[in-house]
């Protein structure tokens, strides 16, 4: 769904409570932002997304600068009965390819500079949840890369915290460029850890082989390495595949699970298939 098609007439105020960076100094500035929402009932759930709106007289000329974040944690509320809502906002620069100037992301940029106590516009939630299957020994297979971490940490959460005793695997890949970038997988902030010891519960890191030049991120080396456990979750009824973050993964993905299972053609009746019945969920940027 293309941006300018979201309903953004009925919006709500929300504070900040915190702002926490949580990424080291040498990589991009990536923020944990808490927010407060201005009313009793905000309902939401991992995988959804929330819209920021910053008004102001832009750049390019509009009015209304609307942007889209997943939610990083369970739903949560304050002891004033309120809402809580955790984003994962990474700070957006880009370089204009014919002027060579460098402009400044707007939404990422407002709310990273937003401190506790400032007020934010926001509406939704928006998208198709990650749901979690009712049969607790269904498997789930979560590929993310970058801030598409977000919504795996309130789903991981919410299976180990809310839902209790999952006897399916569950197996998180995650990409970034380096180390660094590793959200919640960090020296700054290491949350993941704390499933390690959850039998059902796996992580897999797939960095860019040279993270000083523009090459990939290795996604595909680590999936393929471990293509029969893959093949072994495909097969079962009730597995499901939640992907996340950088549009740019789905080639990938479409390429590495074709050789997975067979051939393109084949990988494209069984992602078709696994499509309608929301056992395939995108949330891409
Ligand atoms: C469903 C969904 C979930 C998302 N979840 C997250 C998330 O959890 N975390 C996260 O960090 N992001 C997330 N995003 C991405 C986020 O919505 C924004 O796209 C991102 O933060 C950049 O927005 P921005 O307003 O900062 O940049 P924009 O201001 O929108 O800039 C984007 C583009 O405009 C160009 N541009 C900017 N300024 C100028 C200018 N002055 N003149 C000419 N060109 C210009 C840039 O070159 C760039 O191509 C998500 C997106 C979607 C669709």
């Amino acid at each position: 769904m293309r941006l300018e098609d979201f309903d953004t007439g009925t919006t709500y105020q929300a504070r900040v409570l915190s702002s926490e960076r949580i990424t080291a100094e040498q990589a991009e500035e990536v923020r944990e932002i808490v927010l407060e929402v201005e009313r009793e009932q905000f309902d939401y759930q991992p995988g959804q997304s929330v819209g920021v709106i910053v008004s102001g007289e832009h750049d390019q000329g509009h009015k209304h600068h609307f942007r889209l974040y997943s939610v990083a944690d369970t739903p949560a509320t304050g002891d004033n009965g309120k809402p809580r809502i955790t984003l994962c906002v990474k700070r957006c620069n880009y370089i204009d390819e014919y002027s060579g100037e460098r402009y400044q992301g707007i939404s990422s940029n407002y709310l990273c500079d937003l401190r506790a106590g400032d007020s934010v516009t926001i509406n939704g939630p928006f998208g198709i949840p990650f749901e979690v299957p009712e049969d607790k020994d269904a498997d789930l297979l979560l590929i993310g890369m970058g801030t598409g971490i977000a919504p795996f940490r309130a789903l991981i959460k919410h299976i180990y915290q809310d839902v209790k005793d999952w006897r399916g695997r569950v197996r998180l890949f995650y990409g970034a460029q380096t180390g660094l970038e590793l959200l919640y997988m960090n020296e700054e902030k290491d949350d993941f850890s704390q499933y390690y010891d959850q039998q059902t519960f796996e992580a897999f890191q797939a960095l860019s082989p040279r993270p000083n030049w523009a090459d990939p991120i290795a996604m595909d080396f680590a999936l393929e390495e471990r293509s029969e456990e893959i093949l072994s979750m495909l097969d079962r009824p009730h597995t499901r595949v939640y992907v996340a973050g950088r549009a740019d993964i789905l080639e990938t993905l479409d390429r590495v699970f074709a050789r997975i299972i067979g051939c393109a053609d084949q990988w494209a009746r069984r992602k078709a298939e696994l499509k309608a019945g929301q056992r395939w969920v995108e949330l891409v940027y």
